[in-house]
Formats: structure tokens, C-alpha cells, sequence
């Protein structure tokens, strides 16, 4: 018996693949360094063995690209939590690793970035920018470039110059990343094989905004861009909703549009698509109550109510551990409550030196910068002490480190040491924390702690808590944005409204 396992052919050079992601927030004052990035996953050697997390696009694209026998060549993959600008010195470090990687790699088929999009160093804007234009000068003008973005991205026009073909999420939760991966992979595959030639466009809808699509209207609209992307002749459709707190001079939302081989096509739907999503821009403008009306509603729905404390996200760059809402729950006494995960490492420290069954006084949280509001004196219990506490989201698992659990009354209480927005239950239930039994469950998070703790919610009530996220789009104090009239800053910057 022979093997019938063809031998790749001479035409189909290998993929060269790498991930650099972090969403750079511009109001931040916490530095990304090389620790955040070796914090969060580092891989510098050229085969990941288990690809995960965001870096689980390199997984994607491996898989597919030993099936269609090209292979793969793997780079850096590196991804930090969102904070303020990265390290000009770390940005470069990795940046070049990757360059090197793909000088040596010799002739690729293909090349294959998974990217934020939204990165800033402290002597760089545009870091996506800069590493495409780089990528682009080695492989030359003939050999595709696709990449894979967040939505929450600023598009540059450096970045359309270099790519061929750029493709963002469609869902937030980022559900939909693998398949994603697997567009980019599909059309720069074509276009590698001569079998498409991918021309792209973009619409600037002149709006800042945040757009999760678990609900309407952007549900529908999700739904629409896919629609679009069943019209003869359009390979890909994307919006970009942007990331208002990076303070980029592109920040904003844009739809974009690839098209096979015809510019106006491209165009044409780019428009269509951008001006429906900004017809409905006064229903997007996020509507929250406030702390107050939040607990009111509390207390007059039956079931577990799950918070979520949006402001001070972690994910968004925000520092994790502002206790406004904290404290609002213990004053309010509605029963059992849960809430996390503050970063506070020194008071974690303090609590595993106590023990679990001590009582203590702690200073809570308010520690990193002015939007961390004022830290909360108060007695606790130590209820429990995980010497790495993970939670599992996008088939990876997140540390926070060392964790401790604390009981103020009712209210239970989760102090970390890595910061993290909290994606899934067993932030508290690795802890040992019931969540079943809880009138409330409030989480740092924006919107990504939907995919998972929708199972144990009767009711999700996002708040307009104080702190980093201000969703008050048009007070926001931008210093690098170029065009201040957008929407909600100005009614109507298309000028459609007569
Ligand atoms: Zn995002």
C-alpha cells in the first residue's frame, strides 16, 4: 500500500500566520507593558502548541491550512488587556519579531494577521497601520494580506492601503470570530489561486457608538450585512462600529465592503448599508439607568437579576476597581448579592494572610487613577482563597490570579490580582460562590458576560455606573479624533434630515 496523501503543490506556498492584539484605551493612564502582554498569552516560538484564546485564530487558520495542504508558519501570538498606550519599546519588540519571522519564512502563499485594531503605542497611532505597511513592503504588491479584526477597531486608511482584505466580527459578544477566521481564509485563498480579486470600500457614518447585537435593531442589522454578503458579486461585509474610547483620529463607525473585482459595487453597498445603520442612529444611543432607578428595578423583579457595572470594564481599557455600584447594593440590603471581580491585589494579599474565616478590615478597590473613584473602607469575612482563579471564555481560560472571596452582609465580594473583565459564571463559581440563590449579580463587563450568564439570568440590566466607559458619547474629551461632528456631538452630520 501506497499513501494517497497528496504532496503539496509548488503553487501552494505555505500561510504565514500571527496575532499582536490589544485595544488601546486613549483616556487610560495605566501603561501596557511587556508584562500585560505576557500576562494575557506570548507565544514567540514558531508552532503554538494548543493555539487558544483570541490567539485561537491561529488555530483556525492552521487547521485550514493543512487541509488544503499548504501548511502553516506560525509567528508571534500576543495579546494583552486593554489599558492605555503600549509601550513604544514592547509595541516594536513584538512588531519586529513578527518581520523577522516572515523575512525567513521565505515565499508564503498568503499572509494571515489576527489584529485588534484599535492599538496605540506611545510614539504610534496606528499600530495595525504600521505592521500591515511593514508586512507589505517584504511580500510585495502580488501576495494577498487578509486580516482579522475586532469590530471595535478604528479603520485607517494605512491599513486599507496595505491589506487586501480586511474582515471585522460581526457579533458583540465577539461570538463569531472562528468563522470569521475562516472568510478571511477563504478569500485570500481565492485570491491567491487567481480564482477572485478582491476590491474593497468604505462608508463613514460620521457616528460614535456601541452597538451589542444580542438586541434590536442591531440584531436585524447583523442580519442584513449577512443578507448583503449573498448578493452576487460581494465577498465580505463589515461593520466597523469603532472603539469610542480609544481617542484615535479615525475613531468612528464605517461600514465596509469587499467586492469581486468591481469598485463600485463596493461602493455602491458600502453606502446602502452605512446610511440604514445611520437612519436608525437615534435608536442606538445606549439607554441605561442609572445606580438608583438599577436597584429600584431590582427589588421589583422576582429572580436573579444580573448587573452590569459598564463603565469600568476592564476589556475596554477601564481599571477594574471602582466600587460606586458596590456600595450602592450593601447600602440597599435586597438580599444576597454577588459582585466582581475589583482588581485589588494588595487587598487579595492582605486576605491570604488573614485566612479564610477572618474578619478584617479592607480598603477596597479606588486605587489606579482618577477614574477609580474613591476606595471603600469596610469589615469583611474571608469567605475563600484560590491561589489562580480562571474563567473560561472564547475556548480559553482566563487567569485572575490570586483571588480572594469576601462577605460585606449579604453581598458577596471578588477580589482579584490579574485584571479582567468578567466573561462567565465561574469567575464566582470557581470561587465556590452559588449564583442560583442571588437576588443580584453584578459584573465588571460590558456586554461579553452575556453569552454565558444569560443562563442564570431572569432579568440583565446594564447601569450607567460612574468611571472610564462614560457611554455619554458626545461629552467624551477627545484630543486626537479628527472629525468632532459625528453623532450624537452633532444631530445630523449626513446632513439627510430636512
Ligand atoms: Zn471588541
Amino acid at each position: 500500500m501506497t499513501s494517497s496523501i497528496p504532496s503539496p503543490t509548488p503553487a501552494k506556498a505555505p500561510v504565514f500566520t500571527a496575532l499582536l492584539s490589544t485595544e488601546t484605551n486613549g483616556f487610560s493612564t495605566i501603561p501596557t507593558g511587556l508584562a500585560s502582554f505576557s500576562e494575557a498569552f506570548v507565544r514567540r516560538d514558531a508552532s503554538l502548541e494548543q493555539p487558544h484564546g483570541i490567539g485561537a485564530y491561529l488555530g483556525v487558520f492552521r487547521a485550514l491550512a493543512e487541509a488544503d495542504g499548504r501548511g502553516v508558519i506560525e509567528s508571534v501570538s500576543a495579546g494583552a488587556e486593554p489599558a492605555g498606550l503600549t509601550v513604544q519599546a514592547v509595541y516594536e519588540s513584538l512588531r519586529d519579531h513578527i518581520l523577522d519571522d516572515l523575512r525567513a519564512a521565505g515565499p508564503v502563499g498568503f499572509v494571515l494577521l489576527g489584529l485588534h485594531g484599535a492599538m496605540m503605542a506611545t510614539e504610534c497611532d496606528d499600530c495595525e497601520g504600521d505592521l500591515l505597511a511593514r508586512v507589505r513592503d517584504i511580500v510585495g504588491p502580488a501576495v494577498p494580506i487578509g486580516v482579522e479584526l475586532d469590530p471595535h477597531c478604528h479603520l485607517t486608511k494605512k491599513m486599507r492601503d496595505a491589506a487586501d482584505v480586511i474582515v471585522t466580527m460581526k457579533e458583540y459578544p465577539h461570538t463569531d470570530w472562528a468563522a470569521r477566521g475562516r472568510e478571511v481564509y477563504a478569500i485570500c485563498a481565492a485570491m491567491a489561486e487567481g480564482r477572485a480579486r478582491p476590491v474593497s470600500a468604505m462608508f463613514d457614518c460620521r457616528m460614535v457608538g456601541f452597538y451589542p447585537t444580542t438586541a434590536q435593531p442591531m440584531h436585524g442589522f447583523v442580519e442584513r450585512l449577512t443578507g448583503a454578503e449573498r448578493e452576487a458579486g460581494i465577498l465580505s461585509v463589515s461593520l466597523v462600529h469603532g472603539f469610542p474610547w480609544g481617542d484615535h483620529p479615525d475613531c468612528g463607525t464605517r461600514l465596509l465592503v469587499i467586492a469581486d473585482g468591481d469598485q463600485a459595487l463596493a461602493e455602491r453597498t458600502a453606502e446602502r448599508l452605512g446610511r440604514e445603520l445611520y437612519d436608525q442612529r437615534h435608536q442606538l444611543i445606549p439607554a441605561m439607568p442609572s445606580i438608583d432607578q438599577a436597584i429600584d428595578q431590582a427589588r421589583s423583579l422576582a429572580g436573579v437579576v444580573v448587573m452590569a457595572d459598564t463603565a469600568d470594564n476592564s476589556g475596554g481599557g477601564a481599571p477594574g476597581d471602582t466600587t460606586h455600584l458596590l456600595r450602592a447594593l450593601i447600602d440597599a440590603d435586597i438580599g444576597p448579592c454577588v459582585f466582581g471581580a475589583i482588581f485589588d491585589p494588595g487587598a487579595v494579599t492582605l486576605c491570604a494572610e488573614a485566612g479564610v474565616g477572618a474578619h478584617v478590615p479592607l480598603r477596597i478597590g479606588g486605587k489606579l487613577g482618577p477614574s477609580s473613584g474613591d476606595p471603600f473602607d469596610v469589615s469583611v469575612e474571608v469567605a475563600g482563597l484560590v491561589e489562580d482563579l480562571q474563567q473560561t471564555a472564547f475556548g480559553h481560560r482566563f487567569s485572575f490570579g490570586p483571588s480572594a472571596w469576601v462577605r460585606v452582609g449579604a453581598v458577596d465580594v471578588l477580589l482579584v490580582s490579574r485584571r479582567s473583565q468578567v466573561y462567565a459564571r465561574d469567575a464566582f463559581t470557581g470561587m465556590g460562590i452559588e449564583l442560583a440563590n442571588k437576588r443580584v449579580v453584578a459584573v465588571k463587563s460590558s456586554e461579553h458576560f452575556r453569552a454565558d450568564f444569560q443562563a442564570v439570568a431572569d432579568h440583565i440590566i446594564p447601569v450607567a455606573t460612574p468611571g472610564a466607559l462614560q457611554m455619554d458619547f458626545a461629552a467624551l474629551p477627545y484630543r486626537r479624533k479628527r472629525d468632532l461632528g459625528f453623532f450624537p456631538r452633532v444631530a445630523d452630520p449626513l446632513g439627510v434630515d430636512d
